[in-house]
């Protein structure tokens, strides 16, 4: 029985979405939420039976699966079981979560770090306690939706300068009242583009303004830097920034989020922060993988110079066929199709010869930049990578992307 028959907005809301989800399903466009039946070597993956290269996923460094890695998950089930007592604050702080902060401390090198259940729930609870009425804050316009929703949160002024547009920045940091809180937020790689901030002249502009710094790292941990540590590795300019945010669950295969920062800070942050007061901690598992998966990076570099080899393959070929991969630098190659119907065709065709890739269209992304957004990491073969390029080729041709 239908409930909610009146014409409300909600309904209309959710009917317009709808109806757009059945369209691209009846034209066979539709590839979200695919279930994955089996996590195969080099990258592939069965889906309803047939094996294909996986071009969508986060785990740069292919550690998805590492026997140090599940072994240490196995160990901590036994040792602790699969769930917390509830809350960190009250009984849910286990030694693994310790070990884990001071572990991601170190591979930050901060004083201090503190976890919580996801990157979303990071980004939301830190901003929000850390800014509030009357202060402001200053947000790259291409910042990830988990960014945006913490500074809507907490209800400071909201600034948003142009994609990695410095002079924009300065000129929104110079108009602020020179005495209030101001913090001055972006992506270290940004998930849509694949580009890097252009970190030196932010930390230039937040010393000159007296703002605060925070990077959201989920893209450049295991990614950026000779050893895999980040954006400041990549720079050569470790100590730049004053709190540096990252995820659990991309290069780290597990879940959660973390902020790595002074020791001040963190304390703060454990006792003001709601997602670390009003919610549960990391599973067991999770966090050992997690603290053991950090362990791994530092102890296998050969990963980062696979994963560096392959991103050159990758995007040197794409754009050797013509396609636009706009300003990626890393794992992260946007592949330019056009209209949101375009790049939906471009995942039919994809998809059909066995490439796993998806689709970014509007609103995710402006009108008219719809895109496959592809992705390389450091377990992928190169002859697959050759395969996939040629895949994406044809399609490109056939649809009349490139010549
Ligand atoms: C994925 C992502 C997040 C959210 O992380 P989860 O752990 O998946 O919640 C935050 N910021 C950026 C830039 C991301 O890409």
């Amino acid at each position: 029985m239908d409930l909610h028959t009146t014409d409300d907005a909600v309904t209309r809301r959710i009917k317009a979405f709808t109806d757009r989800v059945s369209y691209v399903k009846a034209n066979d466009l539709y590839f979200y939420n695919q279930p994955i039946e089996e996590l195969l070597p080099g990258m592939r993956v069965r889906v309803r039976g047939r094996e294909m290269g996986m071009y969508a996923s986060y785990s740069y460094l292919g550690l998805v699966g590492h026997p140090r890695i599940n072994e240490a998950a196995k160990r901590a089930v036994d040792q602790f079981g699969t769930g917390t007592n509830g809350v960190r604050s009250l009984a849910g702080t286990l030694t693994i979560h310790t070990e884990l902060e001071e572990t991601i401390a170190n591979f930050k090198h901060t004083e201090a770090a503190i976890t919580y259940s996801s990157g979303y729930a990071t980004n939301l609870t830190v901003v929000s306690t850390l800014m509030g009425r009357g202060d402001y804050v200053f947000s790259d316009k291409l910042n990830h939706a988990s960014i945006v929703d913490g500074c809507l949160m907490s209800g400071a002024e909201f600034r948003r300068f142009r994609h990695n547009d410095m002079a924009h920045l300065e000129g929104l940091l110079k108009n602020a009242p020179p005495d209030v809180a101001k913090l001055v937020i972006a992506d270290s790689v940004f998930s849509m583009d694949g580009d890097i901030i252009n970190l030196p002249a932010m930390v230039a502009l937040c010393k000159k303004y007296n703002a605060w710094l925070m990077i959201d790292e989920a893209h450049s941990v295991g990614v950026l830097g000779k050893t895999g540590t980040g954006i400041e590795e990549h720079f050569d300019m470790y100590g730049s920034i004053d709190i540096k945010m990252g995820t659990l669950s991309k290069t780290i295969p597990s879940v959660g989020g973390y902020v790595a920062a002074n020791k001040d800070i963190i304390t703060y942050l454990r006792h003001a922060s709601r997602a670390y007061i009003f919610s549960a901690a990391l599973p067991p598992a999770q966090a050992a993988a997690a603290n053991e998966a950090f362990k791994v990076i530092l102890d296998e570099p050969w990963r980062i110079e696979r994963l560096n080899e392959n991103t050159k393959q990758f995007i040197g070929g794409l754009k050797g066929m013509g396609f636009d991969t706009m300003l990626t630098e890393t794992a992260i190659v946007p592949v330019l199709c056009g209209e949101d119907d375009m790049a939906f065709a471009m995942t039919r065709e994809a998809q059909h010869h066995d490439v796993f890739v998806l689709p970014v269209v509007s609103p995710a992304v402006p009108e008219g930049l719809a895109r496959l957004r592809a992705t390389v990491t450091a377990a992928h073969e190169p002859s697959e990578i050759e395969r996939a390029m040629d895949v994406i080729g044809e399609a490109g041709k056939k649809l009349g992307i490139i010549k």
